[in-house]
């Protein structure tokens, strides 16, 4: 495969604080400028990405379809600003609501990009890579399996876990290890698998499948983010290649292999092969077959990061990751709050571990003065918020929501649709003539003849009383 389309989704924990407020009314609350926008708390947006109401009134962003790594963190950056953004428009809704007078000054919303909220609930972030159709697809999920499980050395985003069911309290590289349970499976929730293998292309069916990894923590770092997707781009392409490496290291038990691994990296795992390795020396493989599989200059930077968190966990030095790893960054920021208050207890540790994931909250600082680094373009992710990606299909989805939204005419959108939806007998001429439905079934293509069709007869019909984009 030359191109590949990658997408995340992240779904976000919410909280009331210091109002009373229940979850639903508190959800209705965040997305009422959505509802206000596009009528529906599940929308599409003018940048090709999704932005909608998860069951348990968990907001979720889904980026729009990318190819490229950067590209990804830029519109992951986007839907966290977006989300972070709609939590102080809802605070601010809040304390001039007659409804609730009073309030002290720090009422109001709150958004988490993490995994778990206090009542032991998880919710996920998954990462989704196109991948051509493959007759043997359990094998090749297979294959990934090692990798799921061992990545968590270098992109798990920390917990920190108070004493629970007997088991002290503890902090652990990975957020989602002890949610997870199967390696693979269709559903998202029950079982709680690694991947989940629903077919669900959002392609022509017949050529693609969507790799659906549902396994991996929701991670605050740019470099983090980047290496979660970026070292799986690499396993991926290992797979895809015919390297018999990545399947050989498949644990025999993965979610046991996983829960044992994010309380302790270098832990030895039993492989379904027989023999064990730990996480660390899974990694060191991987790392090194992978050098066969780097073309471009954004997987050689994530090559060369990857060798670099590993010789630093080799040599026992966590504490030299404390600037880009985000299980480090979190480890150290509370390790070193609880020398300084040495009897702020476990309230105090959960309640920095919480902050640690708010958006636009101490890693967005940390990054400001220059102690985590920034990859993104801070420009081109204020443009990620209202422009899709120009090379993907995003792009035509993208222009399509614009031109209808902005001739207010009515229409739906999907990620392989596009629908104008206004009864046929209140159209013109020129739209009875233009196929109304067009289906996009290439991911990596950003034009279309079908399209550009149907956005002139869109507006050709329209009026001039549309709207814009959605400005939160
Ligand atoms: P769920 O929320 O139940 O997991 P889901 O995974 O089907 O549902 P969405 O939340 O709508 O779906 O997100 C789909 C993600 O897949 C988006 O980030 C999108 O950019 C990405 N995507 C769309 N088409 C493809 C494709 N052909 N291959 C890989 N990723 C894709
Ligand atoms: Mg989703
Ligand atoms: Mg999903």
């Amino acid at each position: 495969m030359g191109r590949r389309i990658y997408g995340l989704e992240t779904e976000f924990g919410l909280h009331a604080v210091g109002v009373r407020l229940n979850i639903e009314d508190a959800a209705r609350r965040l997305f009422h400028p959505v509802v206000g926008w596009g009528r529906s708390s599940n929308v599409y947006l003018s940048n090709g990405g999704r932005l909608y109401l998860d069951v348990g009134a968990h907001p979720e962003y889904a980026t729009p379809e990318t190819d490229g790594l950067l590209d990804l963190l830029t519109h992951d950056r986007a839907g966290e600003e977006l989300v972070g953004d709609l939590a102080v428009r809802a605070t601010e809704s809040l304390h001039s609501d007659p409804a609730h007078p009073d309030l002290p000054a720090s009422a109001g919303l709150r958004v988490y990009k993490n995994n778990a909220d206090s009542h032991h609930n998880s919710y996920g972030c998954h990462e989704n890579f196109m991948v051509e159709r493959h007759p043997h697809f359990h094998s090749f999920v297979t294959a990934l399996v090692g990798h799921l499980v061992s990545r968590i050395a270098v992109c798990g985003a920390g917990r920190w876990q108070p004493e629970r069911n007997g088991e002290a309290a503890h902090y652990q590289v990975s957020a989602r290890a002890d949610f997870l349970a199967d390696a693979m499976s269709s559903s998202t929730t029950r079982s709680r698998p690694l991947v989940n293998t629903r077919d669900e292309p959002h392609a022509d069916p017949r050529r693609f499948r969507r790799l659906h990894v549902i396994s991996g923590d929701s991670t605050m770092s740019e470099t983090t983010s980047l290496l979660k997707v970026g070292t799986t781009e690499l396993v991926l392409r290992l797979i895809e290649s015919g390297h018999p490496g990545p399947l050989s290291l498949t644990p025999e038990n993965p979610s046991t292999a996983i829960r044992a691994s994010s309380r302790d990296l270098t832990t030895p795992v039993p492989l379904a092969d027989g023999g064990e390795l730990s996480a660390l020396e899974m990694q060191q493989r991987l790392w090194q077959w992978s050098e066969a599989v780097v073309d471009n200059d954004e997987l050689a930077t994530v090559r060369a990061e990857w060798g670099r968190v590993l010789d630093s966990l080799a040599a026992d030095r966590w504490i030299d990751l404390a600037d880009r790893i985000d299980w480090a960054i979190k480890r150290q920021l509370i390790e070193r709050d609880s020398q300084r208050h040495p009897d702020g207890g476990s309230a105090r540790a959960a309640q920095l571990a919480l902050a640690y994931h708010q958006p636009g909250g101490i890693v967005r600082r940390m990054e400001e003065s220059g102690l985590v680094p920034r990859l993104t373009d801070p420009r081109a992710v204020t443009v990620a918020r209202t422009e899709p990606p120009a090379t993907t299909r995003a792009a035509l989805r993208g222009r399509f929501v614009k031109a209808a939204r902005a001739a207010g005419v009515g229409h739906t959108v999907d990620w392989t649709t596009l629908r104008w939806t206004d009864e046929p007998g209140r159209t013109s001429a020129a739209a009875s003539q233009t196929k109304r439905t067009v289906l996009l079934e290439d991911p990596l293509a950003a034009q279309d003849e079908r399209v550009d069709d149907l956005i002139a007869a869109v507006q050709a019909h329209g009026g001039s009383a549309g709207q814009g984009e959605l400005l939160v």
